[in-house]
């Protein structure tokens, strides 16, 4: 089979020109002075090419032949433990064998010290194999970096200048341990009676005398989380007052096992179960249960929703490329399949519905390869900007403003992306997988053909890490708070895009200005709805009582409108932010040109169509429910007197 990097040219168009690697070398390797860093940006991104091709060989001489194998491979409890199948068991040793665990981990924690955004990339390539590897990749490595960066910024590691490098670390034991593949991490956060709803978790977490830490409580559907490290979000302070739901929730480190003096292992948690799902067959998707399990707390108390986040930002990103890697696999056996079926006189591949099938899936996984790529690049600047300040802060206070300046800036990029790439992602895999049966016709149906388990893989994405309507509220929310803080910024904006559409100067720039002008209008009029009469009122005011006025809302009530209309309003901010990325290629190398057109031949008419639907409908499905609240609320008057 071929290489996985060397034939996909447009994640090797990113690697050689789209990608801006300096900023993320000279993060990682401490301006080119850690130790055994390589001589130049050049050199580092050499070696990242090679890093990409030798996993992009090994996935396709190892894995990709074995995608039946791994989609048969349940895992099961015996005696207490998850028993993975022999299949997934070689694969992971291979993995392990070339070093992938460590990739992104300090050389001085015995990693490679590459960027995230490899880790990201390489998952594209596991995924479009089988995603089930992929999802259990991402939790050594994503969940090692983790333990990094939670300790950088608890103040629990040690760092030198000479040459710049770790010395020690709070969470050393799991980041060495999963650099070596010996084990791995996962996330727990969903219970059986919280999902999207993190604010009804109940898990919780309670200090003895002596300070010690100890978690009580179950968590379900965890993958990879028969592994030994937990990061565990529970409850420590009263669900009531100041501390009411978010903010009474703190993050805990759990490994689910210790060793005793004879170096036998002793289990501080209990594996419930295994889940049988419906794809990723490979991957153990787990019920935990937690009695009493000594645990370190991560941060500050109630610190847990914010230092979810961080995890959840990369993890996002994460399903983002795995979704690209499914959708690639799904689009290529689309066009392998119709290049070689023929109907009514030709191949399928030339009959004109199907040929725009298959043009459609290649823009749209291109479209997620773009937000995929920026928000793990703004992400990770921002993250490591960051580990900058804490370690090596320039001496000059200009320069510290600027970085600060620039964590802020990047971070807000990758904070708009994340939940579209995600939005995007998930929903589109599901789409191009099942359009790849489509054009199959009846074998696409029967297992015979790897298009079924695709679809079936695929399914998961706009469910875990955050549902499809959670990211579009999201964003929705995002948005509108951040014109509320900066209503200059979003007038200014509104009139460029306006002024843009007319002075355009070519179909292009006209075609990107109106998608802009969509997306602006559809803002304003969520904005003047929900604000009502407030952004009448606030012409001739200055900026800071337009604030205080916006911020004057019943987030229940009057985000109703906004909250029908988050779906379609992520459809034309993704329009518009895609159109914007294709738009900046498009500057730089005129051969994305192309790719530009065929965005802009969907995006334009779909994203004025959009703000149609936004502007025109939702008014009778609302005062449906805002009857049915009232009747409930009657009713629960009633009841308590
Ligand atoms: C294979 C797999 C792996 C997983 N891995 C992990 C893991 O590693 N760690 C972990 O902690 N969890 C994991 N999960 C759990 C996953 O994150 C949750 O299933 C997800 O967050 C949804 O929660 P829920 O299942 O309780 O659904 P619910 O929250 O009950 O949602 C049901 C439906 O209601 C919608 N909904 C809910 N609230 C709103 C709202 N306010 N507005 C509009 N719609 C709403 C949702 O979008 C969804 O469509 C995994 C799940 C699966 C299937």
């Amino acid at each position: 089979m071929a290489n996985f990097y060397d034939d996909n040219a447009d994640l090797r168009w990113y690697v050689e020109t789209g990608i801006d690697w300096e900023p993320l070398v000279r993060l990682s390797e401490h301006d080119l002075k850690a130790e055994d860093a390589p001589e130049s940006i050049e050199e580092a991104v050499g070696l990242y090419k090679d890093l990409l091709t030798m996993v992009g060989g090994f996935i396709a001489d190892e894995i990709a032949p074995r995608w039946r194998e791994l989609d048969e491979a349940h895992p099961h409890v015996v005696d207490g433990e998850v028993e993975e199948a022999a299949v997934t068991q070689e694969v992971m040793a291979g993995i392990a064998e070339l070093g992938v665990h460590g990739l992104c981990v300090p050389r001085e924690l015995g990693g490679m010290n590459a960027p995230l955004l490899m880790l990201q990339m390489n998952n594209e390539m596991f995924s479009r194999a089988d995603v089930s590897v992929c999802a259990h990749v991402s939790f050594h490595g994503g969940i090692a970096m983790a333990a990094l960066s939670y300790s950088i910024r608890e103040g629990s590691s040690e760092f030198t200048l000479d040459p710049p490098q770790i010395t020690s670390t709070r969470f050393e034991e799991c980041i060495t341990e999963i650099a070596s593949g010996e084990s791995w991490g996962s996330m727990d956060i969903t219970e059986p009676d919280a999902g999207s709803d993190m604010a009804a978790l109940r898990t919780y977490g309670e200090q003895d005398d002596d300070g010690n830490w100890f978690v009580t409580g179950q968590k379900i559907y965890i993958t990879s989380g028969h592994g030994r490290w937990h990061f565990v979000i529970a409850r420590t302070e009263p669900d009531e007052g100041k501390t009411a739901g978010l903010k009474g929730l703190s993050m805990f480190l759990v490994p689910a096992w210790s060793y005793d003096d004879a170096g036998e292992k002793v289990r501080t948690t209990t594996i419930d179960g295994v889940e049988h799902k419906l794809g990723h067959n490979g991957s153990a998707t787990v019920a935990i249960s937690f009695e009493k399990s000594p645990a370190m707390l991560v941060g500050e108390r109630g610190d847990g929703f914010k230092h979810m986040l961080v995890l959840m930002n990369n993890a996002r990103v994460g399903v983002g490329f795995e979704s690209i890697g499914v959708s690639e696999a799904a689009y290529r056996a689309a066009v392998d399949y119709a290049a070689q079926r023929p109907s009514m006189g030709k191949t399928i591949d030339r009959h004109e519905m199907i040929a725009e099938m298959l043009e459609d899936m290649q823009t749209e996984i291109q479209a997620m390869r773009a937000m995929s790529i920026m928000a793990g690049w703004h992400e990770e600047i921002a993250q490591k900007l960051d580990m900058r300040l804490r370690f090596m802060p320039p001496e000059s206070e200009a320069e510290q403003a600027q970085i600060t300046k620039d964590i802020k800036h990047h971070g807000a990029k990758a904070r708009l992306l994340t939940p579209l790439l995600k939005w995007y992602g998930g929903e589109k895999a599901v789409d191009i997988a099942r359009r790849a049966i489509q054009v199959h016709g009846g074998s696409g149906y029967c297992k015979d053909y790897p298009v079924e388990k695709y679809l079936r893989d695929a399914m998961v994405f706009p469910i875990y890490e955050g549902t499809t309507q959670i990211q579009a509220l999201m964003a929705m929310k995002d948005s509108l708070m951040g014109i509320m803080k900066d209503p200059s910024a979003f007038f200014s904006g509104f009139a460029k895009a306006q002024w843009d559409v007319i002075r355009a100067g070519s179909e292009r720039e006209r075609g990107v200005a109106k998608i802009q002008l969509a997306k602006f209008k559809a803002l304003g009029f969520l904005l003047s709805r929900l604000a009502g009469s407030k952004l009448g009122q606030l012409r001739g005011q200055s900026p800071a009582q337009w604030k205080a006025l916006f911020l004057q809302v019943d987030p229940k009530r009057d985000f109703a409108l906004a909250m029908l209309h988050a779906d379609r309003l992520a459809s034309i901010l993704t329009d518009a932010a895609v159109a914007e990325l294709f738009w900046t290629q498009a500057q730089q190398d005129p051969s994305r040109g192309e790719l530009l057109d065929r965005w802009l031949d969907r995006a334009v008419l779909r994203s004025t169509q959009t703000l149609e639907q936004i502007t025109t409908t939702g008014d009778r499905l609302l005062s449906k429910l805002a009857a049915a609240q009232d009747a409930a609320d009657a009713a629960e008057a009633k009841a308590a007197k």
